[in-house]
């Protein structure tokens, strides 16, 4: 039976990436010794890093004046650090409250002394189902956040609202390199890769450097401009990571780039929310214009129906279709390494467990 992996993360990675990593986790490049034995100090190492670095600023057009980071704590981390780093002129920060992750990075910042957190929008009252698109911002911010992508609600920014020229800062966890987004018009935007890139334990940080301050004196791995002169390397990378999302990287260049990626990614999604639009039982949860290219919630408005098709779904190959524990149902997550005959075949299920139920 052929078997479709709907994580949202960790995810399915581009199976070729996979046959390379087994070939190499014996001995790397003829080293005779494992990619996981590979020690950070050494030229091997730092090959593999500056190219994945370099491949992945040509993939996302990244502008000479932005550094990138390779780090570790996953996006959460970046909760802390983003406020310590970026919020040091007014110390005041706004957030657009567009769900589960939006809220924990907004609790997050709370926690960080002397910052002051306006949430200045929320897609509460839809459910989180709309993004706020019209932001009033009545004061000077250091920067306002925004999760481009929501994993759980599967909306996404496909154009950032008005923000009166102010610093934005992006979540792109789900949909870096899937989505065509625009670096130059964020100060900072962050994700972590085991998504769309990698494996796990991997955090990327694209950051305008002139939005530093090169006085600033936080703990060493929080502080970028510390880590931007040690080129990520202030204590032992993730190596195992780092190598993997150089492998996808390199596949990416070769697929045709986050171009090729997005028009993939539209035609996938597509042919899901045509089955849910023209559906009797199944309803997609996400509002049209706001709906993601990543990850598609959806439910039969009925736990009994919902948990019925889930354990049908997993007894046909179709894994890890469950909607998130908060918001429960079902979610389809198909990053760019998932193939379109994994969304046939899901649309072909649903369409025969449909005619079922409601015949
Ligand atoms: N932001 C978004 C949009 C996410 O989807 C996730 C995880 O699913 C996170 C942040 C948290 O990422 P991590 O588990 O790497 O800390």
């Amino acid at each position: 039976m052929e078997v479709y992996n709907f994580s949202a993360g960790p995810a399915m990675m581009p199976p070729e990436v996979v046959a390379q990593i087994q070939a190499e986790l014996i001995s790397y490049r003829d080293s005779e010794m494992s990619v996981m034995e590979i020690s950070h100090r050494s030229a091997l190492y730092e090959e593999m890093f500056q190219t994945a670095k370099a491949d992945l600023r040509e993939l996302l057009a990244v502008p000479k004046d932005y550094k990138i980071l390779f780090l570790q704590g996953g996006a959460s981390t970046q909760f802390t650090t983003i406020p310590l780093n970026l919020a040091r002129k007014t110390k005041n920060i706004a957030f657009v409250d567009t769900g589960h992750w939006s809220q924990t990075a907004i609790a997050d910042a709370q926690l960080v002394p002397e910052r002051k957190v306006d949430v200045v929008a929320s897609g509460k009252s839809s459910a989180y189902s709309r993004l706020p698109h019209e932001i009033t911002l009545d004061k000077p911010y250091d920067y306002v956040h925004l999760t481009i992508n929501n994993t759980i609600e599967g909306t996404m920014y496909r154009k950032l609202p008005e923000l009166q020229g102010q610093t934005v800062v992006g979540d792109i966890s789900s949909n870096i390199l899937g989505y065509q987004h625009d670096v130059q018009k964020y100060g900072l935007l962050y994700a972590s890769a085991q998504k769309n890139i990698g494996p796990a334990g991997l955090t990327l940080v694209i950051v305008k450097e002139s939005l530093l301050d090169k006085e600033q004196d936080l703990p060493s791995m929080l502080d970028y401009v510390k880590l931007i002169k040690r080129d990520s390397n202030l204590n032992t990378p993730p190596v195992f990571p780092i190598y993997a999302a150089g492998l996808v990287f390199q596949w990416l260049k070769k697929q045709g780039g986050v171009k090729q990626m997005q028009q993939q990614n539209e035609a996938k999604t597509a042919l899901l929310y045509e089955m849910l639009d023209n559906s009797k039982l199944f309803l997609g949860t996400a509002h049209a214009p706001d709906r993601s290219l990543t990850n598609v919630p959806f439910t039969t408005e009925s736990k009994e129906l919902d948990e019925k098709f889930i354990t049908q779904a997993e007894a046909n190959g179709l894994k890890n279709i469950r909607g998130h524990i908060l918001v429960g149902g079902m979610r389809a997550s198909m990053y760019n390494a998932f193939p379109i005959e994994g969304v046939e075949a899901l649309v072909d299920f649903m369409k025969a467990f449909e005619r079922k139920e409601r015949p």
